[in-house]
């Protein structure tokens, strides 16, 4: 069962509540020319009320950069420069920077602030709080830029409703408080203007800032509508919707015009980067269509993405996620015993690891993660506290260089042919691993890093080009 189907939806007919919530991405809020084209997408729809925005392109990895440990004054000083060269940048092209320029001025000094909390003491709550100021940033410019073009906007702290636990880095959102507080808070405001939000931010009970890990700013945008029982979230990005193959891979690829809440799940889930994985959750909960576009050209349309969809194709996309990490862990107790595998799982769930892939054979448990999905700011997801806690009961073998192919589509486990149209692309490339019939969405291959552009074409080209 596949995660979306495994959920049950809690409302049968979808919203009427004649509200939109919109998210814009890195490339769209980049600087002072992508936020007015956004602005005028967000003026050209009155049901948009809602606005969460990514950091402007690149903010969010130079942050990163500064939490990095070792930095030199130097090095930290010449990212701050970098940040703050974007910020102006939007600065100078607005009509009345005054009040603007403060605020904009107070978050890069708190940049600088928290930048040397960190060489003092390697705080996790210290490194969200740091992250989030890029989010700080574009929403102050945006909620301007709509004030600018005549929209009644006002920038708002998602920390006063996003509520998640304190598990900082990929903190998980506490559903029930976020529908209280997005109700109390956010929701009287509607009416009269057009919020504009922080994507990927939220905060624990104690007010705390805490981050939803990268690319998290769909997620939030589900969330808000979730809460606030949006009919549709609005993802618009670099690109006119979900493809085939993400297009910079295949220049062949081309648009899907509808997708089913399944098969965008397990798209986002097997790397297609357009979406941020847990989107699809909420969206699912309260029924919400989400469609996906881009910013510089709304007029090409995208992908709806709804609960029905017209067709079902067996093929609908091929997906990719490389840096994966494959442990393989040798044991003789597996022989014929029990409760290995539990042992295994329960160790690391302790350290907050999910597993996707899995084989496993007499004496052998092959078992794939995931470094895309490991916390905002890019720690390692193996520790050595916990190969040494798994060394304790198996030999433990690490290996690298490794990307996950995903073929989506419907009724895969139990349509004819498809691995003998798969295998015979992949011919000529090594396959670490498969696996296949855990969902009738997928069917998963691991291959080098390096061979995986070429075995994505190849893919594309004989699903999708033939
Ligand atoms: P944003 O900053 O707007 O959140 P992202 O960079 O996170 O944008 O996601 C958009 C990118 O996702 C595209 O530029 C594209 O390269 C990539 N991508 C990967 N797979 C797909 C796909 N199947 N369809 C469309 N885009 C994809
Ligand atoms: N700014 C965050 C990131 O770059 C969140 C997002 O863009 O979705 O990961
Ligand atoms: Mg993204």
């Amino acid at each position: 069962m596949s995660l979306v189907s495994s959920l049950q939806t809690t409302s049968t007919v979808p919203n009427q509540s004649g509200l939109t919530v919109a998210k814009f991405g890195g490339t769209s809020v980049a600087d002072f020319d992508a936020m007015q084209r956004c602005a005028d997408i967000i003026i050209a729809n009155p049901q948009t009320r809602v606005v969460v925005v990514s950091a402007s392109s690149g903010v969010t990895n130079q942050l990163v950069a500064l939490t990095q440990e070792g930095n030199s004054s130097e090095q930290s000083k010449a990212l701050i420069k970098q940040i703050a060269s974007i910020q102006y940048q939007i600065l100078d092209k607005l009509q009345n920077p005054g009040e603007i320029a403060a605020k904009i001025d107070r978050i890069l000094s708190h940049i600088a602030t928290l930048s040397e909390r960190l060489k003092l003491t390697r705080s996790k709550a210290v490194i969200d709080e740091l992250l989030s100021q890029g989010e700080a940033c574009s929403s102050v410019f945006f909620a301007a830029v709509l004030r600018e073009k005549g929209a009644c906007a006002t920038a708002f702290d998602v920390r006063q409703v996003l509520r998640t636990d304190s598990h900082h880095g990929k903190a998980e959102p506490q559903i029930e408080t976020i529908a209280e507080l997005a109700q109390a808070q956010l929701q009287p405001l509607l009416a009269s203007q057009v919020i504009v939000t922080q994507g990927f931010v939220g905060a624990d009970s104690e007010g705390n800032t805490t981050t939803l890990g990268r690319g998290g700013s769909d997620y939030s945008a589900a969330l808000l509508a979730e809460a606030l029982k949006a009919d549709a979230v609005e993802i618009w990005t670099d690109v006119a919707g979900i493809y085939t193959t993400d297009p910079r891979l295949a220049p062949n690829a081309s648009p899907i015009a509808e997708i089913s809440f399944n098969e965008a799940a397990e798209m986002a889930t097997f790397g297609a980067k357009v979406l941020h994985p847990a989107t699809i959750l909420p969206a699912v909960r309260q029924k919400i269509q989400v469609f996906v576009g881009s910013s510089w050209a709304p007029e090409q349309g995208g992908t709806w993405i709804r609960h029905k969809v017209s067709s079902e194709p067996v093929y609908r996309a091929v997906a990719l996620r490389r840096d994966q990490t494959l442990l393989n862990l040798h044991s003789l107790q597996m022989l014929h015993a029990q409760g290995f595998l539990a042992e295994t799982f329960a160790t690391l769930a302790r350290h907050k690891i999910s597993v996707d892939l899995i084989t496993t054979s007499e004496v052998n448990v092959a078992l794939t993660l995931d470094k895309t999905g490991s916390d905002s700011s890019g720690q390692g997801l193996l520790s050595e506290a916990l190969l040494q806690e798994l060394s304790q009961h198996c030999r433990v073998r690490v290996e690298d260089g490794l990307a996950l192919v995903a073929v989506i589509g419907n009724n895969i486990a139990s349509t004819a042919g498809v691995c003998r149209r798969v295998f015979e692309v992949l011919e000529s490339y090594n396959v670490r691993m498969i696996c296949q019939g855990a969902s009738p969405h997928n069917l998963c291959i691991l291959v080098d890093e390096a061979e995986a552009g070429n075995v994505i074409r190849a893919l594309h080209e004989n699903l999708f080009e033939a």
